[in-house]
């Protein structure tokens, strides 16, 4: 198999990089629009080679945080705060030092592949762009490199299959095929928004099949937008809840959706018509279902404190200032000054 000759990860390897340390590492980052905060993040690691699933309604800022990772927030943003690939700070760089981060170090593959696609463009060269915008291959090698890919994202026939535009492949084509791009440059990180909630359901269960298996076979962390929390549960290790951009809770899948500690994490598993809440959290609401009333609010309309305050069954008068982090025995951390199951007392950071 041809080498990739422009990886910075490897660069990053050469220099020493951490195994102990996270792959990406953010910390108080916040993208504003006018002042108005779209993505507050007080702090979110995601591990090398693991799968962190980033939950929560409709316009919680999911796609929008995971996009500011790699300065793809709207043009007339502010982007502040840090976000650390390998140990290597990346707000600040310029735009061409970015491009050779994203698509080579970090992956993406969006909702719908139909409008992510190209439609004039024929599939196999769709992919050979994105691998020659990060290689030195030659075009025999990038030739040998996108049917190897269109192999391991499971198509067949791919010697034809390549020839094809994308109005010529069905659905579930079409998302292996922006997978394959996502994966071209054997990226450290593959951002998969909502990447299987445009197909049916069971192309669905295949492409999240396909998408764990890839990042295992390569040691690939994935965060995995989504706003099925039962499909989160089945596929990643950790997730982190979001509301208003913030993330409010995270930790093991197992243990924050079975043991919420925020007042938003408790209602969102309560709310969820796929009935993963656990027997406890069903019996503590009295009913299998119950909606989260009101929307979230747009940026800029945020109540003081706690953003979720208006929308709280359980606010007290302490919830109009910032809640502090608080870390659970169970390697999570949420931001709540009326928690759920508050019989564990976790300790207080700041
Ligand atoms: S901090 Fe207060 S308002 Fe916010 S979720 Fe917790 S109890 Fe509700």
């Amino acid at each position: 198999m041809a080498t990739m000759s422009t990886r910075a990860v490897d660069e990053a390897a050469e220099a020493g990089a951490d195994a102990g340390e996270p792959l990406i590492a953010v910390r108080d980052l916040t993208v504003s629009i006018d002042g108005n905060e779209l993505v507050a993040i007080d702090e979110l690691d995601i591990p090398r080679g693991g799968r962190l699933g980033l939950v929560g309604e409709s316009g919680a800022g999911k796609t929008i945080t995971a996009l500011s990772l790699l300065d793809l927030q709207p043009r007339q943003a502010q982007r502040t705060g840090s976000v650390r690939l390998e140990g290597r700070e990346l707000v600040g760089l310029t735009d061409r030092e970015l491009s050779r981060v994203r698509g080579a170090d970090v992956g993406v593959v969006l909702q719908d592949p139909t409008s992510a696609l190209n439609p004039l463009t024929r599939v196999g060269r769709q992919i050979d762009e994105a691998i020659r915008m990060h290689s030195s291959m030659t075009r025999r090698q990038r030739k040998e490199r996108v049917l190897e890919l269109l192999s391991q994202v499971q198509l067949p026939d791919v010697k034809q299959l390549r020839r094809r535009f994308p109005h010529q492949l069905s659905g579930g084509q079409r998302q292996r095929v922006m997978i394959a791009i996502g994966i071209a440059c054997n990226p450290k990180l593959l951002i998969a928004d909502e990447p299987s909630s445009s197909l049916d359901v069971n192309v669905q269960a295949e492409i999240l099949d396909l998408l764990v298996r890839l990042g295992e076979e390569h040691n690939m962390a994935t965060l995995f937008i989504s706003h099925n929390l039962g499909v989160v549960r089945m596929i990643c290790e950790r997730v982190a809840v979001l509301y208003g951009g913030k993330v409010v809770e995270q930790g093991p899948s197992d243990a924050v959706l079975d043991h919420p500690r925020h007042r938003y994490t408790e209602a969102l598993i309560a709310a969820n018509p796929d009935q993963i809440a656990s027997d406890a959290v069903q019996g503590a609401l009295g009913q299998p279902l119950w909606p989260i009333p009101g929307e979230t609010p747009s940026p800029g309309q945020f109540p003081s404190g706690c953003r979720f305050r208006n929308r709280c069954a359980h606010a007290l008068a302490s919830c109009a200032e910032d809640p502090p982090i608080k870390r659970t025995p169970a390697d999570g951390s949420f931001i709540c000054w009326n928690p759920a199951d508050d019989g564990e007392r976790p300790d207080a950071r700041g």
